[in-house]
């Protein structure tokens, strides 16, 4: 059940610091959207070279803002002194809000949450931004179900305005209330939705880029998909979103949605064969395009 939220009272607790795990497409996207929002923001990965790639994505958007007139230089800046850089965990102690954008595994994810919820106050709400996995398991890593939520942000996040604000049957109203005014204070539009294989968006697109995958390994051309999709209205082709949601991630989606399918499907398998030769999409420089 989704739900258009315009009467989700006021939350009790303010958020001041969101803290981002996972410095990769998300977790650097979210970042620098929280800190362009006026956010105290603390962002971690788990070394130091992948904090740095996440750094430097986030200052390159942060500058492109100012130069496309968006914010003025000076706050561009202020905003980019707003984020703090981690590999610790311990810097996120007092984090009000902690948005994670790792891996997406579901073993990993509830490590992850069962160390968060060790580790924070039981006021700060804690947020997965996972694509298609189930919210309620997440959650039940921890002791402390109803502050946990989905928060799922599309890419490009500085572009996307909707987020899917996940409640589980263990998520508590108070949660809901914080994510769903941080949502608006981004400048974004909240849908709160159940828990479900892909929740709303996913659910609908998924289908759409599946067959055009299906039609792939019958032969047909990328360009010729794609360029049907743009000329219809769409503003990416299917094949062409797919590499710029990165086709890892989108295998794991595939395979959570697939089970709604009466017809099993080709597509993990096919970008299986496309993973094994290290081509994730935009971000490893090849997927079903050449990105270089
Ligand atoms: P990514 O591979 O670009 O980045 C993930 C990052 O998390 C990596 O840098 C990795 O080192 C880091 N990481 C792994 N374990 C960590 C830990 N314990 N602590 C801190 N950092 C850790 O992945 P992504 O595309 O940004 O996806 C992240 C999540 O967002 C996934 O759950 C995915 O399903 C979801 N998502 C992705 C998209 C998309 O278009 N790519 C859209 C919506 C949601």
């Amino acid at each position: 059940r989704a739900t258009w939220v315009s009467n989700v009272q006021t939350p009790s607790q303010k958020v001041e610091k969101i803290a981002v795990l996972g410095a990769g497409t998300m977790g650097a996207g979210i970042a620098q959207a929280a800190a362009f929002s006026g956010f105290d923001v603390v962002l971690k990965d788990i070394n130091d070279e992948l904090v740095a790639g996440g750094r430097a994505r986030i200052e390159k958007l942060m500058r492109s803002a100012a130069k496309k007139g968006v914010l003025s230089a000076p706050a561009a800046e202020e905003r980019l002194a707003r984020i703090q850089y981690t590999t610790s965990i311990d810097d996120l102690t007092d984090a009000d809000l902690v948005i994670e954008a790792i891996v997406e595994k579901l073993n990993v994810k509830q490590d992850v949450f069962s160390e968060l919820d060790k580790q924070l106050s039981p006021r700060a709400v804690l947020a997965s931004n996972t694509s298609a996995l189930s919210i309620e398991q997440i959650g039940s890593a921890t002791k402390h179900p109803e502050r946990v939520a989905g928060l799922h942000f599309f890419n490009p996040v500085y572009k996307m305005p909707l987020v899917e604000v996940v409640r589980s049957p263990a998520t508590g109203d108070a949660a809901i209330r914080v994510l769903v005014d941080v949502v608006r204070q981004l400048g974004k539009v909240p849908l709160v939705v159940g828990e479900g294989p892909g929740f709303l968006v996913n659910r609908v697109l998924f289908p759409y880029m599946d067959e055009a995958v299906r039609m792939v390994s019958e032969g047909a051309e990328v360009t010729a998909i794609d360029r049907a999709a743009k000329k219809f209205g769409m503003p990416m082709g299917p094949l062409e979103l797919l590499d710029v949601v990165g086709l890892d991630v989108a295998r794991h989606v595939a395979d959570t949605i697939g089970s709604l399918s009466p017809e099993p499907s080709p597509t993990p398998e096919f970008l299986q064969r496309l993973i094994d030769q290290g081509h994730l999409g935009k971000k490893s420089g090849r997927g079903f395009y050449l990105w270089k």
